[in-house]
């Protein structure tokens, strides 16, 4: 059986610091922003985490499937490695995705973040400087898919 035109979709490559960890994920994401939130800042060390959300299924652990460190639970966590400590990606809502925390990949993704999300508890020390919407919190419903 022919099944009906299906586009290419390209597998992405990550992973983390000492490389202990590696994943693919399918170049399918289904929304991308930067997260201000104090929770993003301190897990990345950083002004704010670009992530990329997609469904939980179309990211697999290649390499290191024992060396992972979990923080929270099966289906709301924060997955490191446990070796270098790197925030590779979160499983969200319910376990039925996943937001891949976009510096760890390797390959370049065809999505890029289109919005900041929780500016409200932005660093002080940090000014955007793009012209991408800025959320106070999570998206409002009638704007963009927020993450
Ligand atoms: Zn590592
Ligand atoms: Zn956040």
């Amino acid at each position: 059986m022919v099944s009906p035109e299906q586009p290419i979709r390209r597998i992405l490559a990550g992973k983390c610091y000492c490389g202990a960890v590696e994943y693919a994920v399918a170049d399918a994401f289904l929304y991308a922003a930067n997260c201000h939130c104090s929770n993003c800042r301190r897990t990345t060390g950083s002004a704010f985490k670009p992530f990329a959300g997609i469904e939980r299924e179309k990211l697999k652990i290649i390499k290191g499937d024992s060396e992972l460190m979990i923080f929270g639970e099966e289906g709301a966590n924060n997955t490191h490695c446990v070796t270098c400590g790197s925030l590779l990606f979160s499983v969200v809502r319910g376990g039925a995705f996943v937001h891949v925390a976009m510096g760890t990949l390797v390959d370049d993704p065809s999505i890029r973040p289109t919005h900041h999300i929780f500016v409200g508890s932005k660093a002080a020390w940090f000014t955007i400087a793009d012209d991408l919407p800025q959320y106070e919190e999570h998206v409002p419903p009638s704007g963009p898919r927020g993450g």
